[in-house]
């Protein structure tokens, strides 16, 4: 079982690993939009640190939903409200429960990438944070180390698409062969998952 614990140390094992690439995320955010993915996120996470250590959140449910708020606070890209809404519709998702099961915490995270979709519209293919999201949660229901997979190949196999969702996608033709900075976050993100399941 999961408590409130072991997503704590995700947010904190997330906000580490933003922390470490966000040079990269940002380089990544250079051709295909505005240089600023790194700096948003490391500011988002830095906030999501710092409230969950304010405010001591003891369900899972509240663990997600606090920082999901923050990063909407503090993150004034459009990651920020697309990671807030996925944190939050899966903290609401997980309920009040003290513990959930690995496959609630599935179905939860399905729920909150389904609300992400509904917010920017994008479907997978259209070279976003979805192309890592997606994969990552139907391979969940095998192990976290599978859904860190799935979201690296998702991330990687951004590269030649073509955008069509976000800032990426006023270039058109000339958003394709560099990878998506959205989906090489998302894709740390459930590292960070597998990271603190121990896989
Ligand atoms: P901004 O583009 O406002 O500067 P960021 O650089 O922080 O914001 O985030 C850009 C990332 O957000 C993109 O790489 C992409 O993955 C994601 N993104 C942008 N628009 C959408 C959307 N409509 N749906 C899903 N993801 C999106
Ligand atoms: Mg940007
Ligand atoms: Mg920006």
């Amino acid at each position: 079982m999961l408590d409130a614990d072991f997503f704590r140390r995700w947010m904190t094992a997330a906000a580490a690993s933003v922390d470490r690439a966000a040079d990269r995320l940002t380089e990544l955010d250079s051709p295909i939009g505005d240089a600023d993915h790194g700096s948003n996120l490391r500011r988002g996470f830095t906030a999501v640190r710092a409230a969950l250590e304010e405010e001591s959140p003891d369900t899972p449910g509240a663990v997600l939903t606090l920082a999901g708020r923050r990063l909407v606070s503090t993150v004034g890209g459009a990651s920020g409200p697309l990671y807030g809404m996925l944190l939050r519709r899966t903290g609401k998702a997980l309920g009040d429960a003290a513990e959930v099961s690995e496959e609630q915490f599935a179905g939860a995270l399905r729920v909150g990438v389904d609300a992400v979709r509904a917010l920017g519209g994008a479907a997978p293919g259209d070279k976003t944070m979805i192309d890592a999201l997606a994969p990552a949660v139907d391979a969940l229901g095998d192990s976290f180390a599978a859904a860190r997979s799935a979201a690296l190949a998702g991330a990687e196999a951004t590269t030649p698409l073509r955008a069509r969702k976000g800032r990426a996608s006023y270039l058109g033709e000339r958003s394709v062969g560099h990878q998506d900075p959205g989906a090489a976050s998302a894709a740390l993100l459930v590292a960070a998952l597998a990271e603190v399941a121990g896989e």
